[in-house]
């Protein structure tokens, strides 16, 4: 391992000034960047603990019904947050489909949002990779790539973001609150993550030295509680990366519905938000039909970026299943760990959801 410096400021303004000398990097969970330092993937000149500054863990509702959660507010503490989970059940169903019980509890909100790939040639030093060393070339490209992009990848990079987390809160108008030199700012979770282009190294909006200090979740976000649901397909029931996830978020009146929210996870470098399908869904009855359509309609712009074609038509099945299970309801009460995705729901007639 690397000599670093390691720094624990007191204060954001402080950890700001810190974080902005060239090579230095936030620790707070660690339970991404530990592993990438072990493996000589990431070699931080220093390390800023920002993991104990005051008031960065708290969840907090705020006048104007919005909901404000921590930087530091742990995944585990934020999903077993009984207010939190009844008034948003997809996120807390997707906060307990990642990683296993021990990462949870330690990983943090804005750890989650800041986690790197998990493309194995990325893990990988004798692999050619341009994320971790720009214009080295994409080994992913011509490899192992059945787990990779669909849509929004480039030629330069074609990983996935690996977050659970994410893909429900972008469909929910989450915004990522940003402490920086300049003083703080706002951006949309949908507008955090950026697609690879020709700069696969640079993965979110942040400038040097800029500090997610929270995620704020918008009043209206709670409207959805009732009929909510996040589905996340993998090879193993737990512990895994997704192949495709599905977030899908209902509003239902009058026997009909009168708003949606669909968002899509394993399938681009960004939480893939997916309006057109949404649309098409406003003012329709709550049925099969209609769910089909929605899900035929997701990924119109996808194509495969290797032996993952296969991935297009598993994500508009899943959209499909999603949105019929939200429509039967939340759950009142989610499973401590989601299941698979194939077992059906009570109420629900068994579809098909295969790789074919
Ligand atoms: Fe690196 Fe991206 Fe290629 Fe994976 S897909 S090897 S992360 S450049």
């Amino acid at each position: 391992m690397n000599p670093f410096d390691y720094v624990r400021p007191a204060s954001v303004s402080e950890a700001v000034a810190a974080g902005a000398a060239p090579g230095a990097v936030f620790l707070a969970g660690g339970t991404n960047l530990v592993d990438l330092m072990k493996g000589g993937i990431v070699r931080p000149s220093r390390l800023v603990d920002v993991s104990r500054l005051p008031g960065l863990d708290r969840i907090e509702r705020l006048p104007d019904g919005s909901l404000r959660i921590g930087a530091l507010v742990r995944n585990a503490d934020l999903a077993h947050d009984p207010d939190f989970a009844g008034s948003h059940p997809a996120v807390a169903e997707a906060l307990l489909s990642g990683a296993s019980a021990q990462l949870r509890n330690a990983a943090t909100v804005a750890g989650n949002l800041l986690q790197r790939t998990r493309c194995a040639y990325f893990f990988d030093p004798a692999s050619a990779c341009n994320k971790r060393q720009p214009g080295e070339g994409c080994d992913a490209r011509g490899g192992e790539n059945r787990q990779h992009a669909v849509i929004g990848w480039s030629e330069h990079c074609i990983a996935t973001h690996p977050s659970d987390f994410c893909v429900p809160l972008v469909a929910l108008d989450a915004v990522v609150e940003i402490a920086g030199a300049a003083g703080p700012r706002a951006v949309p979770l949908e507008a955090f993550h950026r697609l690879p282009d020709s700069a696969p190294d640079r993965e979110t909006v942040l400038e040097p030295g800029e500090l997610v200090t929270a995620l704020r979740l918008p009043a209206q976000a709670a409207a959805f509680a009732g009929h909510s649901r996040y589905l996340k397909l993998r090879e193993r029931t737990s512990y895994a990366f997704a192949v495709v996830s599905a977030a899908a978020a209902l509003r239902l009146d009058g026997g009909r519905i009168a708003e949606a929210r669909i968002a899509l996870g394993g399938v681009a470098l960004k939480p893939w938000r997916e309006r057109a399908a949404e649309d098409l869904l406003v003012g329709a009855a709550p049925n099969p039909e209609a769910f089909a359509r929605a899900g035929k309609a997701v990924l119109a712009a996808a194509s495969p970026s290797g032996e993952n074609a296969f991935k297009i038509g598993l994500a508009r099945r899943l959209v499909a299943r999603a949105l019929a299970r939200a429509a039967l309801g939340t759950p009142a009460r989610l499973p401590a760990l989601p299941g698979s995705v194939l077992v059906p729901a009570p109420g629900e007639i068994a579809g098909e959801i295969t790789h074919a």
